[in-house]
């Protein structure tokens, strides 16, 4: 196969280390490393010394968070994808429904996945005995692995030609009045990433064929077009959330065969849908339960959600069905 096709699959032998460009897995130095939230990202929203927890609760600060990455990956890849993505980000929402979907899945993906490599990174050393190894999870482990697969389309030319890999939502939240310009939320076991830049709040989940987008056109097309209350843009995060908490199936990529001439990879995608239900079944309880610290800021807990245990409170939609323009937030005078 040509060398540019390659693939490269660290999760063979675990190849994870502080010499091993992420990406190409390239040998590099110690010094080759790539920020794992991009520079112009961490500059516009000053985050560079403001701290992250990590997954084994450690502190680290966002400029501190970096993973290996040769000079090629960086220049010929990275940097690239980082200008198409700046200049959506600069148009706001409308810039970023526009941008291609594939593009959003790298640059989302690249951030989840150096999050979850620095985790493995210190899971090699054999001093770190961390309670909770992601190394030592099987099933997350083919989950992550599969995953790669496709976000090595960032290096390696690749065509999905009837599925994008992850469900993306861009939405359009009312944040004027936040304390923040930047929230930031991942979760490792249910591959959700969320990011919210100004008004322009991104949800994915970034390892199921859009399967939850599509469990959620309905909801989807209803609030697409309109701007969201924070509080709103919260309840749609924890049904987005939730509905990856209730995703049984980890879809598989194949490789076409590739022919000598052939300048991209086609995949292919293969879902078990025979022997697995897509979703398990939604619970009201454990979705109130995510919803809550959701609502957190506004004081709203799982008991105020289930006061009518057959329908959980909701500011997108009345009992009715109807887009609630105005949301009364419980607790707070008019
Ligand atoms: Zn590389």
């Amino acid at each position: 196969m040509q060398q540019h096709l390659t693939i490269f699959d660290p999760f063979e032998g675990m190849r994870f280390g502080n010499h091993i460009c992420f990406l190409c897995g390239t040998r590099v130095t110690a010094d080759q490393q790539t920020p794992v939230f991009p520079a112009w990202l961490m500059e516009k929203y000053s985050l560079g010394h403001e701290p992250l927890r990590l997954l084994d609760q450690s502190v680290v600060t966002y400029q501190d968070l970096k993973i290996p990455c040769c000079a090629q990956c960086q220049t010929q890849y990275l940097g690239p994808l980082e200008e198409k993505v700046q200049e959506a980000v600069s148009k706001g929402v409308p810039g970023l429904r526009a941008i291609d979907e594939k593009l959003l899945f790298q640059w989302m993906g690249k951030m989840f996945y150096g999050t979850l490599i620095t985790e493995l990174i210190k899971e090699q050393n054999p001093l770190v005995r961390p309670e909770y190894a992601v190394s030592e999870q099987p099933k997350m482990l083919l989950k992550f692995q599969s995953f790669f697969r496709v976000l090595q389309s960032l290096r390696v030319p690749m065509v999905f030609p009837d599925f994008i890999p992850a469900s993306i939502f861009v939405i359009d939240v009312d944040a004027s009045a936040e304390p923040s310009q930047f929230e930031f939320r991942d979760e490792l076991s249910t591959m959700m990433f969320s990011l919210r830049l100004d008004n322009a709040l991104i949800v994915c989940c970034l390892l199921d064929n859009g399967m939850i987008k599509d469990s959620m056109r309905r909801v989807w097309q209803v609030v697409e077009p309109r701007q969201l209350q924070p509080i709103q843009a919260a309840e749609l995060s924890a049904r987005i959330f939730y509905a990856g908490y209730l995703l049984n199936v980890i879809p598989d990529y194949l490789v076409r065969p590739v022919k000598p001439q052939d300048e991209h990879l086609v995949m292919d995608t293969l879902i078990d849908d025979v022997t697995n239900v897509i979703f398990n079944p939604w619970q009201h309880s454990s979705y109130a339960k995510l919803l809550a610290t959701m609502w957190a800021k506004w004081g709203i807990t799982q008991e105020d959600i289930l006061r009518d245990p057959q329908e959980p409170l909701s500011m997108l939609f009345s009992p009715e069905g109807e887009f609630i323009e105005f949301p009364t937030i419980p607790g707070q005078a008019k």
